[in-house]
């Protein structure tokens, strides 16, 4: 071969980094002329770690959501990054926080074994059997909500006596309500659906987390990030580099048949003879608004990619999650619980101090034991209207929740500084994960990962000249950053098996 094919990967988030560093080392660094583009000034898209307060933060990916099998975990281990240091506590380093405080809002303490312990086996009892397939789907509802709150009102008529008082002025009812209601919450957290209506029921079937525990990376998830790029050269990754339109199917005349057009004018453009894309869904999504004439911050194609694959850009979910750090002083700062808030129903005559931006935000807690920064997560409507308030607002906010729910002591802890996230409005992101929405199935996810041939009609074998990678492209394990890291592997073997078809056998196993 005369030149080395080119390979443009665009974005250098997980999926990114992952495709450059296995086409780099397959290749043994030779075989392709390699460049991954970056909109951003930083690697890692939405895999970020912070400092806030002396403890590691992620303003990001935050979980490994399983080690048994987890590419991720495999990685975070060879490298000597699960072993932290003493010097520098990071968030969730006693694992996943256990003995939860639920308190209704007025401050009465719910009942463990009346009301919380009933409840929640209850709903992760109605969550198992939707992941594992075994939930009924209604064609009429199909979506995760409903069949939530079906269960729910089963075990209210097998119960019987729902008048009860339980205290505070609290029925028992409405006590049942507002503690399902937070786990309502944290699902919608989970998946990104700010509504559970919209999140489909069948697809929960064929989501797969790995068995095993649920870990947090000591050194910080950043660290995955630094080892997929330290193989390669530093003028492989150029940032600030953001790609506005994607010319394809040129035949290949004018240096390649892909050519990238750049923000900053006509002239920045880029040829290659195949290009990975990993931009975000919601890029994706907002790019198909561009289609109409409308002025995005999207990616576009010309031609405009196939009506399968934009109809599954469309019909896939991808909602909003942000994170708040908030750092604590005070009298009691180190003792502060795992707090759950059951909030009160609307009809409720409670005094409502607590803002509507905090009323589907099920926990508050503090990134491990003992530690002075709480973290509450936030999802849909309600992340978004985080990212327009101000410090002020959101410390005046938070501390109104807190008194409403905690007894004067412990809410004497003050709230002093807040760090937030921001992926719904951030334009290289427009949002934080995919999900399955209804109307949607995972056939889209498949249909999200197809490759796209180009117009050399003579060739025997089609030339793959876009191929698309990251988290929505996963069928199975979108979401996560292993289903980004496998969707990196699987494009950068559909690569190889183009060219070497015997050095690379199978992607099965991605
Ligand atoms: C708050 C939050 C919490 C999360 N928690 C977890 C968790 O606990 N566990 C877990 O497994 N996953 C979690 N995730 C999801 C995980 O972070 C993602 O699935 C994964 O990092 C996605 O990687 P990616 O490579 O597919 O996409 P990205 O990381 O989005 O990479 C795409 C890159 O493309 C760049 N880009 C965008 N537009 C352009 C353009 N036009 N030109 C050039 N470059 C462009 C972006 O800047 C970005 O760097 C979380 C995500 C968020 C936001």
């Amino acid at each position: 071969m005369a030149e080395k094919p080119r390979v443009v990967i665009i974005g250098a988030g997980l999926a990114g980094l992952t495709a450059a560093r296995c086409l780099h080392a397959a290749s043994a660094g030779d075989f392709f002329d390699l460049c991954v583009v970056e909109a951003g000034h930083r690697i890692g898209g939405r895999v970020l770690t912070s400092e806030f307060a002396g403890d590691r933060i992620e303003m990001g990916a935050t979980w490994i959501h399983g080690i048994d099998g987890s590419p991720i975990h495999a990685v975070a281990a060879d490298i000597g990054a699960l072993a932290g240091s003493a010097s520098v506590p990071w968030e969730r380093m006693d694992g996943f926080p256990s003995d939860p405080l639920t308190v209704a809002e007025g401050g009465t303490v719910v009942d463990p074994l009346l009301v919380v312990d009933p409840i929640t086996s209850l709903y992760c009892g109605l969550m198992d059997s939707a992941r594992d397939g075994d939930a009924p789907v209604e064609p009429k509802r199909p979506g995760v909500g409903p069949f939530l709150r079906r269960g729910l009102q089963e075990y209210r008529v097998s119960r019987g006596d729902k008048g009860a008082d339980v205290g505070g002025g609290w029925s028992l009812e409405d006590m049942e309500e507002a503690v399902f209601a937070l786990h309502e919450f944290a699902e919608r957290v989970c998946t990104s659906a700010d509504d559970l209506s919209d999140l489909d029921l069948a697809a929960e079937g064929e989501y797969r987390d790995y068995p095993g525990d649920h870990v947090t990376i000591a050194n910080g998830y950043s660290r995955i990030i630094e080892h997929l790029a330290s193989a390669l050269s530093p003028a492989t990754i150029l940032l600030g580099r953001r790609v506005r339109r994607i010319e394809w199917r040129l035949g290949g005349d004018d240096g390649g048949p892909v050519k990238l057009h750049f923000d900053g004018g006509e002239n920045l453009t880029m040829t290659a003879d195949h290009v990975i894309v990993t931009v975000s869904l919601g890029v994706l999504k907002a790019g198909l608004g561009k289609e109409g004439g409308g002025e995005t911050s999207g990616l576009e194609f010309s031609p405009a990619l196939p009506e399968r694959k934009r109809e599954a850009i469309r019909r896939l979910g991808f909602g909003v999650v942000n994170k708040l750090f908030m750092e604590m002083g005070g009298t009691d700062e180190t003792r502060f619980p795992f707090l759950q808030m059951a909030f009160a129903p609307p009809t409720k005559e409670a005094k409502r101090t607590v803002p509507a931006w905090m009323r589907k935000t099920g926990s508050i807690c503090p990134i491990y034991r003992g530690s002075r920064v709480l973290l509450a997560w936030f999802a849909g409507t309600e992340a978004l209207e985080l990212e327009a308030l101000t410090d002020e607002e959101i410390i005046s906010g938070v501390s109104a929740t807190l008194d409403a729910f905690l007894p004067p002591t412990a809410a004497a802890a003050r709230v002093q500084r807040v760090k937030r996230s921001g992926w719904g409005r951030d334009p290289l992101f427009l949002g934080s994960y995919s999900y399955v929405a209804v109307g949607s199935s995972s056939d889209d996810l498949d249909a999200m990962a197809e490759p796209l041939a180009g117009a050399r009609v003579s060739a025997v074998v089609p030339t793959p000249e876009l191929l698309f990678a990251g988290e929505a492209t996963h069928k199975s394990h979108y979401s996560t950053t292993h289903g980004a890291y496998l969707s990196g592997v699987r494009e950068a073997t559909r690569l190889l098996r183009h060219y070497v078809p015997k050095l690379c056998p199978s992607a099965a196993a991605t």
